[in-house]
């Protein structure tokens, strides 16, 4: 594709595949010259509902006719409306609003600290995170994130941080020493291949962290919002964290973070200690009411589930026939094939020729293929994909 504009004044961070997008309705895009994708990546895991929501849509003509911006110096009653929404439907009791992952992610960093100090110590200071984890490229959540390909280049790190192998419980319960403030997870990790941890997992750090009086953090920036068939994936786990820390599907492609806070830490902020320019302002915050409520009342969490244990059976259906599968693995609508790389030399390729098939895909850690796509689509939508999937891995054998 020709492409309009190029990149010569864009900072050199990312590769961006050369095409143009320019429309989006449901779980469609359609680029410049008119072809039409069926978009399986969402944003990746924020346009939970589909592109452009009439109920979304409606919310934000609304709320930009009325009032876009004023500061969290006064009183924001829509920002009052969406801490409800998502207290009355989590473990939280304080919301505090960001304006994206990495930066709810350092206000939970800051809250864990002063946690620490003032109920624990003042060495008490210490934070857990898993090897493989993605809590986000700022300093702090660089530091959280335990990937020395993100990590490096960028030293010092933020000091504090302890890594643990993820899903491995005593391995959490020796790093946890009188220092510990607080041990941060993804309930089932994104960028590292939509890893599940074993169903022990979260009920036995929430035991660690409750004998050890430490804050469980949860990164359901990628789980959260209806992605795994639940509004929030530790739902499905038993137990309840002490903090979670939302974004992506949170306002529907609005940049918007949240850190929630239930009881055991909801006093630990008090004024002066955080603050945010945007966080929560009147658009953003009308936005994300539109996003919960629709996700609520239409009964996208069921069709979440339903769809999401169709997709998966179906991919192991192809399983069987494409040796070079090594596993399909997920919840709800949060999906990850791996792919054997001995065999399959570069699977960049295979998304590459899903995009021709005019489906979109994304590939994490080189091989495992993920599927984010909105919450809307049904088995028709799937069916397409496994279609095309077939097609193409029968080509590259
Ligand atoms: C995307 C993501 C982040 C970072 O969010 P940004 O908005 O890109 O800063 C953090 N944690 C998880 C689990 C994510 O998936």
């Amino acid at each position: 594709m020709n492409l309009k504009y190029d990149y010569h004044n864009i900072m050199n961070t990312y590769s961006p595949i050369s095409i143009e997008l320019e429309r989006g309705e449901g779980p469609y895009l359609w680029d410049v010259e008119g072809d039409k994708y069926l978009d399986f990546v969402a944003g990746i895991a924020v346009m939970n509902l589909g592109h452009s929501h009439p109920k979304v849509v409606e919310a934000v003509k609304e709320q930009a006719e009325r009032l876009v911006h004023v500061s969290n110096l006064y009183y924001i009653p829509k920002q009052a409306v969406i801490a409800e929404l998502i207290c009355d439907t989590s473990f939280g009791e304080k919301c505090f609003f960001a304006n994206s992952g990495a930066e709810a992610i350092e206000a939970a960093i800051k809250l864990a600290r002063k946690f620490g100090l003032t109920k624990k110590g003042e060495d008490a200071i210490e934070i857990i995170t898993a090897d493989g984890s993605f809590h986000g490229r700022t300093m702090g959540a660089m530091a959280a994130t335990a990937q020395p390909k993100i990590q490096s280049g960028f030293g010092p790190l933020t000091p504090g941080f302890h890594y643990v192998p993820y899903g491995d419980l005593q391995a959490v319960e020796e790093a946890v020493t009188e220092n510990t403030a607080a041990i941060i997870l993804e309930p089932i990790q994104g960028e590292n291949g939509i890893i599940v941890p074993p169903e022990y997992y979260l009920p036995g750090v929430r035991e660690i962290a409750n004998t050890e009086n430490i804050l469980l953090i949860l990164d359901e920036i990628q789980t959260g919002m209806g992605r795994t068939g639940t509004l929030f994936a530790y739902e499905d786990s038993g137990i309840e964290p002490d903090v979670m820390v939302l974004a992506k599907g949170l306002a529907g492609g609005f940049p918007m973070g949240a850190l929630v806070v239930g009881k055991k830490a909801a006093d630990v902020f008090t004024p002066g200690d955080h603050a945010s320019t945007f966080g929560g302002n009147p658009f953003v915050s009308a936005a994300a009411a539109a996003v919960i409520t629709t996700i609520l009342e239409e009964g996208i969490l069921n069709n979440c589930k339903k769809v999401g244990e169709y997709f998966i059976e179906q991919l192991k259906e192809l399983q069987k026939k494409f040796d070079f599968i090594k596993e399909v693995r997920g919840k709800g609508l949060l999906i990850g094939m791996e792919l054997d790389l001995k065999t399959v030399k570069d699977a960049k390729l295979i998304v590459d020729e899903m995009r021709l098939e005019k489906i979109l895909i994304n590939l994490v850690q080189n091989r495992i293929l993920r599927f984010t796509p909105p919450l809307i689509v049904n088995k028709y939508h799937v069916d397409e994909v496994i279609t095309s999937l077939d097609d193409v891995f029968s080509k590259i054998v």
